[in-house]
């Protein structure tokens, strides 16, 4: 009789699999560890979904979210086959490694190929992505200031790939918080031979976006989701905008019903109040600078954030420390423990009363010291 395990291909064996952010069920928690946003959808699509949820749940829903697709190239000024929605803007990134990169087993060795590049650090499910598809991962160090690295010097330096298959560009970037120049990724992108994804998951935080670019040349992607700034993440919708061509691919290889019909129904409901939700947006960005202003002046070095989380590295105690700390005052924040990051916390904006809880607890632990 075989061992179970010994039936697992070796490959997922040896995988180390994605930690997404804990969600603890503590009563009265403050939970800023995952970049959920903290006001709810609007009333209007949450009477979209309860209106819903009849007869029609025995059903499928639309297999292309057509309606939703429609809606967003509306929004976007593009065609509906510029348009994949998926399960989430996760599923679609799963997609993308799949329809434009080769495992390496397949290709000769040292094709780009089957390279998967991403900057470090970044999004830390892209190398996750690549390992369960057999592909090589190709994570290079931003600036010792989390900026991209200028072009020129990515041309003279040997370490970044201009032939990888597919490179993921998360901005502005998560876990850091910084906006990236639309002049920047469009010379990147520009230089780039295979797919680029710009992973714009928190871009309504930020001053400008790069849609334009996905729109303009035949490589570049924009990846988007209603998760975070449309108060969404239950519901699991995300779409990509960028060439028909390869729109297609992934269309081809996606489950045929991949988006909840639920969920289409929420999003396209949201897109009809868009106003509730820029409202969010700017209270937000007006809460990001105000507690940002507050944790410098009791001695944090918080980085200039373009999204609804900030970047810390907090005085006195290791960052672990305060994790523990916060934690034990019933606020949750997120800590990796990876060299180039582990000196920092990463917060999530939630309302001025938890940013203004935030702020007594750290108060209260660098008073108590
Ligand atoms: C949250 C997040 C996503 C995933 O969003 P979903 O649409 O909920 O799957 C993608 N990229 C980045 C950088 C994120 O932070």
């Amino acid at each position: 009789m075989k061992s179970s395990a010994s039936l697992i291909r070796p490959l997922v064996r040896r995988l180390h699999a994605y930690v997404p952010g804990e969600q603890p069920q503590i009563p009265g928690l403050i939970k800023l560890n995952t970049n959920e946003n903290p006001y709810p959808p609007s009333p209007r699509v949450r009477q979209a979904i309860r209106r819903a949820v009849d007869g029609r749940l025995r059903l499928y829903p639309n297999p292309t979210a057509q309606p939703l697709r429609e809606a967003l190239a509306r929004l976007h000024g593009c065609a509906p086959e510029n348009i994949v929605i998926g399960n989430g803007s996760d599923e679609l990134l799963a997609l993308a490694t799949r329809a434009y990169v080769e495992p390496a087993a397949a290709v000769p060795q040292g094709s780009g190929r089957a390279v998967v590049q991403f900057f470090n650090p970044s999004y830390s499910l892209y190398p996750v992505l690549a390992e369960i598809h057999g592909a090589v991962n190709h994570p290079v160090p931003l600036r010792p200031d989390f900026g991209l690295p200028a072009l020129a010097d990515l041309k003279r330096g040997k370490l970044w790939r201009f032939d990888a298959a597919l490179t993921y560009i998360t901005t502005p970037n998560a876990p850091t918080g910084r906006g990236y120049a639309l002049a920047e990724l469009e010379a990147l992108c520009q230089a780039q031979r295979g797919v680029v994804v710009l992973d714009e998951a928190y871009v309504d935080f930020a001053p400008e976006n790069a849609l334009a670019l996905a729109l303009r040349y035949p490589n570049v992607i924009v990846s988007r989701t209603f998760s975070k700034a449309y108060s969404l993440c239950f519901q699991r919708v995300g779409y990509f905008v960028g060439p028909p061509a390869l729109m297609a691919a992934l269309d081809k290889i996606r489950d045929s019903y991949n988006v909840n019909g639920l969920g289409q129904i929420a999003a396209l409901a949201t897109l009809e109040d868009l106003d509730y939700y820029r409202r969010n947006f700017q209270k937000i960005i007006a809460t990001r600078q105000w507690l940002s202003e507050a944790l410098r002046r009791l001695g944090f070095d918080v980085l200039p954030s373009h999204t609804n989380f900030i970047f810390a590295r907090p005085p006195r105690f290791p960052a672990r420390a305060w994790l523990e700390k916060l934690r034990a005052s019933k606020i949750l924040v997120r800590w990796w423990n990876y060299p180039e990051v582990r000196d920092y916390l990463r917060i999530t904006i939630g309302t001025r009363a938890e940013a203004q809880a935030l702020l007594h607890a750290a108060q209260r632990i660098l008073t108590e010291a």
